[in-house]
């Protein structure tokens, strides 16, 4: 069983932009996965079908084993999305906006705030549990971001562009932090439009590029051809 599979994934947009031309990937569990290219190639329109934002044209979709059109409740369970944009009541407080997403996972009250502890915890946004979610800088955002994806302990973590827009130290302290929850076994899928920080972090990649995948081999091999 794998982390992510995807088969002949098409996705072609109402106003007839071509954006998937039929993708395949197997993501193993555990692994560290990045999906690299440039703008427009299609990385976000995969990571919004993978976490059900995107409606997909043709192909499937599976989520440790769960398929996206059969069992989309449990392969939603498996998943946590860190997207590009913040997407946070601007009003809600930290400690609240963690609290609340694990509701909507049926994660029972008591736990989700023992939960929203730990994670903010490890993110360093404890002290900031009770800030307004628009006070926080970006890259606080970023964090709560990833605490919030975090709140039902998902097998999978896909981030979008996690490190765009953000500063060479904290783009550090995220990859630690991203580090250590692979090494608890948790599986990383992120995308990302530099080589160096797929270089610093993933052992396995695929090139996208105009909807279709040029490579996918372990980074060391793309390494050697370079
Ligand atoms: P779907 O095919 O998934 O229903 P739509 O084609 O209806 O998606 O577009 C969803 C939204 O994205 C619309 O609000 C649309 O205006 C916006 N959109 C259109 N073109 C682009 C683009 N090139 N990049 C990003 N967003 C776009
Ligand atoms: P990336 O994340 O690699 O920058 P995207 O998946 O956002 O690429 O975009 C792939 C292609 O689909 C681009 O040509 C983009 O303009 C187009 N596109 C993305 N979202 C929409 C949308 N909602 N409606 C129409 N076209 C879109």
């Amino acid at each position: 069983m794998y982390a992510l599979q995807i088969k002949d994934l098409e996705k072609i947009y109402s106003n007839g932009t071509k954006a998937l031309k039929g993708i395949s990937l197997n993501v193993q569990k555990g692994d560290f996965f990045a999906l690299l290219g440039p703008n427009g190639a299609g990385k976000s329109t995969t990571l919004g079908i993978v976490s059900s934002l995107v409606n997909k044209t043709a192909g499937t979709v599976q989520i440790m084993g769960h398929d996206l059109d059969t069992a989309r409740t449990q392969a939603k369970m498996k998943l946590g999305v860190v997207p590009q944009e913040f997407n946070f009541n601007q009003f809600e407080k930290v400690f609240d906006i963690v609290v609340t997403q694990a509701g909507y996972y049926g994660i029972s009250t008591a736990v989700a705030k023992e939960r929203a502890e730990k994670y903010l915890k490890k993110l360093g946004l404890w002290e900031k549990r009770s800030t307004p979610s628009r006070m926080l800088s970006g890259g606080m955002k970023r964090r709560l971001m990833i605490a919030r994806a975090l709140v039902h302990e998902p097998d999978v973590l896909i981030l979008d562009e996690p490190t765009a827009g953000v500063d060479i130290e904290l783009r550090r302290s995220m990859w630690a932090f991203l580090q250590e929850i692979n090494e608890q076994g948790i599986t990383i899928i992120l995308t990302t439009h530099y080589l160096e920080e797929a270089e610093a972090l993933c052992r396995n990649i695929a090139i996208i590029d105009h909807g279709s995948i040029l490579v996918d081999c372990p980074m060391r091999e793309l390494l050697g051809q370079m």
